[in-house]
């Protein structure tokens, strides 16, 4: 009999709507490592109701958080799918913190469970909080439970503003916060992803980035799972392992050291990518050197976009070729707002102009955990989030990153966008990477200082302050250039400004 009038409200919960989009592919890889398949589509459910069963007897509950630091594996996706299906909180951390940054994240989080690889580093024992190990080659107190155990199928209904993750903000500067993202920004976000960037089930993606970082988890994992697109997951970045099996998938996602260090080898090729439809980078500003040079290279255009933790992927360049353009990182992905403001009345600036970059939509997070004064800070009475990058858009709405706020460079009154000159002195021959810094000046307040990395041993700074000279306004061109063997980096490859900044702080010293 059919009922009319109220229905059951509907769940919510990630792991529903990807289950949901299972049926027909049960025979198909949903995850390979190692060259082994994990566990087909059919399989899935008991495999994330294994790793669910385990995260009950350790004490786990509805809204409790499960901190997991560890590398890559399947074990890690598994848990993570476990933890949202128990209606769980994940909070992956880097497993490349030390002991007392994570005792900081712990303190903050709060945990029910701590999950780690036996090779990263976490507080000494005897605080009271539950732990279990989780380890790449298999091996670990949980995984080792979850195989004993019966699954358990059940997925915990959930509504679309109950929280799903908190991923503390990799904050290159300044303590870590915790954005909590909730089902519905996840569940919004690949829907966005999988329409604008054609997503079916006959793609197959390469995952080489970290899975404790939005990009990995929220951005590649996520659209294998939404699409019943296969996930070849790595444990992390090998060019050479990268090129041996481009062959085998059809889509990549990167960062842009992934893509420098593909064009360094002479066997990335057109043949090596023929069978792929889609390279995607973002988490950092693509050179359109790297750009020219990858299309120059492979026949093929990255398409790159722009996203943040607090709001998982903001806007894309469009998929069509001539939509890929280097430098610009496209148009909000459908749903999203972004505007560009400024002056003091913060108002919406025009065409060209640059400005603070702020962004409404279903991806934006519910703001920073336990920390009410940062998010009012952040999410405005009418919603619009800062995000803390600059930027313009043109005529047609294509958006432009000029840089973070807090990168942007004041220098004898002039405001000085790093991006601008970073993009023309990549241009010098030799010149493999730039990263523009402001340093304090005695007369100007900052002076604009260019580091560089070259891949010529005759490298001479005045070759670079000749191209400035000729290509930038004088109150542009850098006041000082060092030439440096490698930048400071982090996990996701963004440059570590405040570390350069350090570095080059007396330049100017009087
Ligand atoms: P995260 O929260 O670690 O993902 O870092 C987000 C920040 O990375 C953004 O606020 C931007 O500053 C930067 N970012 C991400 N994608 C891009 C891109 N395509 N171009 C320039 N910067 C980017």
């Amino acid at each position: 009999m059919m009922h009319v009038g109220k229905s059951k409200a509907m769940n919510e919960n990630l792991i529903a709507i990807f289950l949901s989009r299972h049926a027909g592919f049960a025979a198909k890889p949903a995850l390979i490592w190692q060259d082994d398949v994990v566990c087909t589509f059919g399989e899935l459910p008991a495999a994330i109701g294994r790793a669910r069963a385990a995260l009950a007897v350790l004490g786990v509950k509805r809204g409790d958080r499960v901190m997991v630091k560890a590398e890559n594996s399947p074990g890690f996706a598994l848990t993570y799918l476990a933890v949202l299906a128990t209606g769980a909180i994940f909070v992956p951390v880097n497993p490349a913190y030390t002991a007392s940054e994570v005792a900081l994240l712990i303190e903050d989080a709060a945990p029910a469970l701590l999950v780690h690889g036996s090779a990263t580093a976490v507080p000494p024992e005897g605080d009271g909080l539950t732990r279990a190990t989780l380890n790449p080659d298999g091996t670990g107190s949980f995984s080792e439970l979850a195989a004993r155990l019966e699954p358990d199928f059940a997925v915990e209904a959930m509504a679309a503003s109950d929280l799903a993750a908190i991923l503390f903000t990799s904050g290159t500067t300044g303590r870590p916060k915790g954005a909590m993202l909730m089902h519905r920004n996840l569940s919004s976000n690949v829907a966005a992803l999988h329409d604008v960037w054609r997503f079916s089930d006959a793609d197959a993606i390469l995952h080489s980035l970290p899975l404790f970082h939005a990009h990995g988890l929220f951005v590649a994992l996520h659209l294998g799972l939404y699409s019943a697109a296969t996930v070849h997951l790595l444990g992390r970045f090998d060019a050479a392992k990268v090129v041996s099996l481009l062959p085998t998938v059809s889509v990549f996602m990167g960062v842009p050291t992934f893509y420098t260090r593909l064009l360094d080898r002479a066997d990335f090729d057109r043949a090596a990518t023929a069978t792929i439809r889609l390279f995607v980078c973002g988490s950092a500003p693509l050179l359109p050197s790297v750009f020219a040079q990858f299309e120059a290279r492979t026949g093929q255009r990255i398409l790159e976009r722009y996203g943040m933790t607090e709001a998982v992927m903001i806007t894309s360049n469009a998929y069509d070729r001539d939509g890929r353009i280097a430098g610009t990182v496209g148009y909000p992905l459908p749903g999203v707002e972004l505007r560009v403001v400024g002056g003091e009345a913060r108002a919406e600036l025009g065409v060209g102009e640059i400005g603070d970059i702020e962004i409404r939509g279903p991806n934006l997070c519910a703001g920073y955990w336990r920390r009410a004064e940062a998010t009012a800070q952040a999410i405005g009475p009418d919603g619009f989030f800062v995000t803390g990058d600059t930027g313009w858009r043109d005529a047609s709405g294509r958006v432009t990153i000029a840089g973070r706020s807090k990168d942007l460079i004041i220098s004898g009154g002039f405001n000085i966008y790093p991006a601008e000159l970073e993009m023309v002195l990549a241009e010098v021959d030799g010149v493999t990477d730039v990263a523009i810094i402001g340093v304090p000046h005695r007369d100007f307040g900052e002076a604009v200082v260019a580091v560089v990395t070259t891949d010529r041993p005759d490298m001479d700074a005045a070759l670079i302050a000749a191209v400035a000279q000729e290509k930038l306004a004088r109150f542009k061109q850098p006041k000082a250039i060092r030439i440096v063997t490698e930048f400071p980096r982090n996990a996701m490859g963004k440059v570590l400004k405040a570390e350069l900044r350090n570095r080059f702080a007396d330049i100017f010293a009087t």
